[in-house]
């Protein structure tokens, strides 16, 4: 029988390019979140058409949220004939911004050699419609199956999932008994899993001075000499230890197989757009510095914090007229999905079928919606798998392959198959 689902996935793949082109044409760029209601609409109406239940829950109050423009998620549920598991597909149907250097139309979904171009191809529309494809070849192979099959197409992922998975994981759209397995269909390349991510800490420091005349700097205490003493303690003792710390988490690429902070922005002095070139002769009482601070596993986020805080301690301590204050932005916990979960084993048995190997086991560098799933839904049973390849996201050209889709639409129900009727032929 897994014959009979890989040729009805195949069957349908005229259908994975179509739908793939029809949703990159809608331009759902986030932010400002342009498109989102026409194109939740497009995929509730499909999903409609193949007997799902849908329902529209908009993420109202969320950052970004306005009648111009609605942070509009479908979501979408097909019963099957008896109570059972419920295994969710959930793929974000916002894009970030096309940018320069695209040789196609990047709103056009334009379809050659083998590939759908467009803004949102592999990151993540081909595998939104991977993920329907799959389903349809399911339901048709086994119009008797038990449990529930819900996709949805949530709003925001690439601006922290705010309005998106996390509205409705605080709804309860992301918990059992809903839903008992998660799929999250993101570019992460066919034949590997992704089980996880790292955590994030985003904190802003500002340091302070007291302004004065620039032609006698002396007479006041400037923010940014501060903030560069500041710099100095990272490169000297934090980036060499964070350097050094190592992980079991499988992160690719390898490079952020470990702990790893980045400085955002600084900015200090006047702001630059006022009076636009014109020098001002002022010592800056003000300065200010964000970082984005990625942590493992292994670490504990309070820690983490502590590493920052301590440097800044120990400079009020030894540098005259020293003061600062730090404010947390954001805070993501790490992820990992064990392997021996019940979605790992049935998408890595899909991975087996299809590609007649192993999986690969990954963790994301960066993080994406596992983290409401987990934090806010309480739902451990998640991975990102889909058949994009994760090198093209946000770049021109972006593209996914239509062989691509069309394998790990297969993937995903041989997965369905496992997870829902316990692999039964
Ligand atoms: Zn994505």
């Amino acid at each position: 029988m897994t014959d009979a689902l890989f040729k009805a996935v195949e069957a349908r793949r005229d259908e994975v390019v179509a739908l793939t082109a029809e949703l990159i044409r809608f331009p759902t760029v986030n932010p400002p979140g342009e498109a989102y209601t026409p194109c939740a609409e497009y995929v509730g109406a499909y999903l409609r058409k193949l007997g799902f239940e849908t329902e529209f829950i908009r993420g109202e109050g969320a950052p970004g949220d306005t009648d111009r423009y609605p942070r509009t998620n479908v979501v979408a549920r097909f019963d099957g004939r008896v109570p059972g598991p419920s295994v969710h597909f959930n793929s974000h149907i916002d894009v970030v911004e096309a940018g320069e250097g695209w040789s196609v139309d990047p709103f056009a979904g334009v379809v050659k050699d083998g590939k759908v171009y467009g803004r949102g191809a592999c990151d993540m529309k081909g595998g939104l419609a991977a993920s329907i494809i799959a389903a349809q070849a399911f339901m048709q192979v086994y119009p008797d199956f038990p449990g529930a099959i819900e996709i949805s197409g949530t709003v925001d992922e690439e601006s922290g999932g705010f309005g998106g998975v996390a509205h409705l994981a605080k709804l309860g759209y992301f918990s059992k008994p809903k839903v008992d397995h998660v799929i999250i269909p993101e570019p992460l390349n066919k034949d590997r899993i992704c089980l996880g991510h790292r955590g994030v800490w985003w904190a802003e420091i500002a340091t302070k001075g007291v302004i004065a005349h620039g032609s006698m700097p002396f007479l006041g205490d400037n923010a940014v000499r501060h903030m560069g003493a500041v710099l100095q303690a990272f490169e000297d003792e934090l980036f060499p230890a964070l350097d050094r710390k190592t992980t079991r988490m499988p992160v690719v690429p390898e490079g952020a197989r470990r702990s790893t902070m980045n400085i955002n922005s600084i900015h200090g002095g006047q702001t630059e757009d006022f009076r636009p070139g014109l020098p001002s002769p002022n010592v800056p009482d003000a300065c200010r510095l964000t970082i984005d601070r990625r942590f493992l596993l292994e670490e504990e986020i309070g820690t983490v914090k502590k590493e920052v805080t301590s440097i800044l301690e120990r400079l009020k301590r030894e540098r005259p007229k020293f003061d600062y204050e730090i404010r947390d932005i954001m805070e993501v916990q790490p992820n990992m999905t064990e392997r021996d979960a019940p979605v790992v084993k049935a998408v890595a048995q899909g991975i087996m079928e299809v590609f007649d190997r192993e999986p690969g086991y990954v963790i994301s560098p960066g993080t994406y919606d596992q983290k409401h799933v987990a934090r806010l839904g309480h739902l451990y049973d998640c991975i990102a798998y889909g058949p994009g390849i994760l090198d093209l996201a946000h770049r021109p050209d972006e593209w996914v392959g239509i062989d691509d889709m069309v394998e790990s639409a297969k993937v995903m129900a041989v997965g369905l198959n496992i997870l829902l009727r316990g692999g039964a032929q």
